[in-house]
């Protein structure tokens, strides 16, 4: 069997959404799965929609996600170059080939003659479209012959070359998502192959370069299907044998209808980029998953479960995992409702399956955040300390603050809600004797601090809410916080001695 070669091909219009990263990653997987190659091709043919720094986005977010591509733009390959901008000699060259054929012809019509043509089929109520129907009534060299055609290009004027799709055929063609699709030429269109600044269209540049970059499978959205019979077609004029292809289902909103967009995103509060993206002509920013504490395991592990599914009830996957198991048959063909909550339950996982060094690293910075400064080695050791405490419940690093904070600053304002809750008329006095009590045990250990404590309560026949509750409002602020005995050994002795006089203080 030939050797699977699959590429993503982006244009740089703008960040890459996350469906984008969607299609690199199961390119990716489908490469990685049959030991083929990874390709990286940059179509920037279109130079009106052309966005700075959107092919270093591109890269950074697949670097980021782990999809690290084996050939293309900027990592080299035989193939090349891999950015289109750079090969429009290789389109020329093989659009004259289909002109001298016969299967492609000059267009004189100017943008006004199509623009008024296009008004006059809307006034009907129709729809105007360049093919077989009317392309002998309009400025090509079908209909103006080859002396008139020569004398035009002669004088320089300005023309685009366009496909003759000849009608009255049924292509059937074969999908490996989707299953057979089935179209008359006769509905299809003489689409522009080369534009009259002499760049070529996305159809004829995505073909030829498909086919001298040795593509064995075309894997890419949904949007691109209505594309395919021209695609099709295509190869056939140039003779050449055409790929495998795989159009993955949209990725839909989280409700309604339609496909995820980054408004939806605003209006929800997620990410739809992986990285963060400021919009170079606006300045505007959009939030990134990166930057939101995602691990890229975990958005990677969300993105393929979104329009496939591994045939079990398995959810959790490594990227390496997700390799060993992904293929094609088991893509969807409708489409993936996006879920933000699922998208968080995917981070909550891997982030527990982190072993704790590899969580302090992520912790640090948010400490320090919290600090404003950078940890002390006394502070580093706390943290570490500190974290099988509250790791069960971070999902996200930024959460390590909300969750511990209080390690660090003693509180200093007292949940008013918490207080009402549990600080009572009776409670300074009870904490003035706790106090009294605790400052004579010895040693400082969270079990013995819980086996005299607990002797005290029951001795007294006093709840055990009735003591704890504002013992660690004192200590923490507020009624949350992990195990109160562990906390205490870890703020030592003194400070948990201040902190209840700090509250007597502050709450009578
Ligand atoms: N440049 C196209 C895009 O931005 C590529 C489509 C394809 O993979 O053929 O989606």
């Amino acid at each position: 069997m030939e050797k699977v070669r699959v590429r993503f091909a982006p244009s740089p219009t703008g960040p890459l959404h996350m469906g984008g990263v969607r299609t690199a990653l199961y390119n990716y997987l489908f490469a990685r799965r049959h030991g083929g190659d990874f390709i990286l091709r940059i179509e920037d043919t279109d130079r009106t929609r052309y966005v700075p720094g959107a092919v270093d986005y591109i890269r950074e977010a697949l670097e980021w996600a782990g999809i690290r591509p084996d050939e293309g733009y900027g990592y080299g390959g035989d193939r090349g170059p891999y950015r289109q901008s750079e090969r429009t000699d290789i389109y020329r060259q093989y659009v004259q080939q289909l002109i001298d054929s016969g299967k492609a012809y000059y267009a004189f019509d100017t943008p006004e003659e199509l623009e008024a043509l296009r008004q006059e089929a809307a006034s009907r109520g129709e729809v105007f479209t360049y093919g077989h129907r009317n392309r002998m009534q309009l400025q090509n060299s079908l209909a103006l012959g080859p002396e008139e055609t020569r004398r035009r290009l002669e004088a320089g004027m300005p023309y685009v070359v366009r496909f003759k799709v000849e009608p009255g055929r049924r292509l059937r063609i074969r999908d490996l998502v989707r299953g057979e699709v089935e179209v008359d030429t006769s509905e299809l269109d003489d689409k522009v192959l080369l534009k009259s600044d002499g760049m070529p269209t996305y159809h004829l540049a995505n073909i030829v370069d498909d086919h001298l970059m040795g593509i064995t499978h075309v894997i890419r959205g949904e949007e691109w299907l209505p594309s395919l019979p021209l695609h099709v077609l295509l190869y056939e004029a140039f003779g050449w044998e055409p790929p495998r292809f795989a159009h993955l289902p949209l990725i839909l909103k989280p409700k309604g209808k339609g496909k995820l967009s980054k408004r939806d995103g605003e209006l929800g509060g997620f990410p739809v980029f992986p990285l963060k993206w400021k919009d170079p002509e606006t300045g505007r920013e959009w939030a990134g998953y990166r930057e939101e504490g995602y691990l890229p395991q975990a958005f990677v592990n969300m993105l393929a479960l979104l329009g496939w599914n591994p045939g079990d009830e398995r959810e959790i996957f490594t990227l390496d995992e997700l390799v060993e198991t992904f293929d094609l048959d088991r893509v969807h063909k409708s489409g993936a409702r996006f879920d933000p909550d699922k998208a968080v339950w995917f981070q909550h996982r891997h982030f527990q399956r982190l072993p704790d060094e590899q969580i302090l690293e992520l912790i640090r910075p948010v400490a320090e955040e919290g600090l404003g400064r950078p940890l002390t080695e006394a502070e580093l050791e706390l943290t570490r300390r500190v974290l099988p405490l509250v790791r069960e419940r971070l999902i996200f690093p930024r959460d390590y603050w909300t969750w511990a904070s209080y390690f660090y600053i003693p509180p200093h304002e007292y949940a008013p809600k918490a207080v009402k809750k549990q600080w009572k008329t009776a409670t300074p006095e009870l904490m003035r004797q706790v106090r009294a009590f605790l400052a004579e045990t010895e040693p400082w250990t969270a079990s013995r601090i819980k086996e005299n404590l607990s002797e005290w309560i029951t001795s007294r026949n006093l709840g055990f809410g009735k003591v704890l509750q504002p013992l660690r409002i004192a200590l923490t602020g507020d009624l949350k916080g992990p195990d109160l005995f562990a906390m205490m050994e870890i703020l030592g002795k003194d400070e948990t001695l201040a902190r209840i006089d700090r509250a007597l203080e502050a709450l009578g």
